[in-house]
């Protein structure tokens, strides 16, 4: 094992497989973003006849108002700011959202349960669309590639499609898309500052995302079914840190309602 990690930071560090967080983290990203944006589309795909998609015409507009702010402040420097992006609500209980590379967001309508409004659920789609540009998934899969069998088969998977299936179940999205593997700490703290700034810059109030953490622990709480909060666990390190980020992200939200950006998504 301490040989496959040294052979890790070496392939890092000499090679071209390392790249750089948004936050300034070094990464190892051994496969092509366009290979990984495929795995999220065809796994949307297979979501989309797994699930019931909501005929609530009121919510679907809500949570596509809510989710098209955000990635329209998906700033340049990312591939994905001018990709088209797909958003579905799920009717499921599950309290339950993602986004997939590739350019897709899901939401499930056990969401309600713990989002009260549209801050918040701007919060929730802030963080997953941050996952999303920060290549966690892409990171993920080519820590596990690099455990699972090394940097030969990690060099073969990048140019052969047999390998597609072994990826698509260490993102975990075979059954229900990446979001049942948890993302590390040091992922979800990165989506959490990123999230917290792509919501500010929305027009969205970031002090919104403390109340949301807190009403997930509640809600869950009451209600066991929530793959979000087992992947994500609302814990007061994750409440402190967005507490010290928010006057970092302050100015972003004062600009944003100077440019008029005052999101109206309602039910
Ligand atoms: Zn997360």
């Amino acid at each position: 094992m301490k040989k496959l990690w040294l052979l890790g930071i070496a392939l890092c560090v000499f090679l071209v497989a390392c790249a750089t967080s948004p936050t300034g983290r070094r990464q190892l990203i051994l496969f092509g973003d366009s290979d990984v944006a495929q795995l999220g589309l065809t796994s949307f795909e297979q979501l989309k006849k797994q699930e019931k998609i909501s005929t609530n015409k009121k919510e679907t507009r809500y949570v596509r108002c809510v989710a098209e702010a955000i990635v329209h402040e998906i700033p340049a420097q990312y591939n994905y700011s001018s990709q088209d992006w797909q958003v579905e609500l799920f009717d499921s209980p599950d309290i339950n959202a993602f986004a997939l590379p590739g350019g897709r967001i899901g939401v499930y309508t056990g969401l309600f349960k713990a989002v009260k409004n549209q801050d918040q659920l701007a919060a929730v789609l802030g963080h997953e669309v941050a996952h999303v540009l920060a290549r966690h998934s892409n990171e993920r899969l080519s820590q596990s590639q690099l455990a699972n069998m090394g940097m030969l088969a990690a060099d073969t998977a990048l140019g052969d499609s047999t390998y597609r299936e072994p990826a698509m179940a260490a993102l975990g999205i075979g059954a229900q898309v990446g979001v049942l593997l948890p993302y590390s700490r040091i992922q979800e703290s990165e989506a959490d500052v990123l999230g917290l700034q792509l919501m500010a810059m929305a027009g969205f109030n970031p002090e919104q995302s403390i109340v949301l953490w807190q009403n997930m622990a509640q809600a869950t709480g009451k209600n066991k079914q929530s793959e979000l909060l087992s992947t994500h666990p609302s814990d007061q390190h994750r409440i402190d840190e967005l507490n010290q980020q928010l006057a970092a992200v302050a100015p972003l939200y004062a600009k944003a309602k100077e440019l008029g950006r005052k999101p109206q998504c309602q039910f």
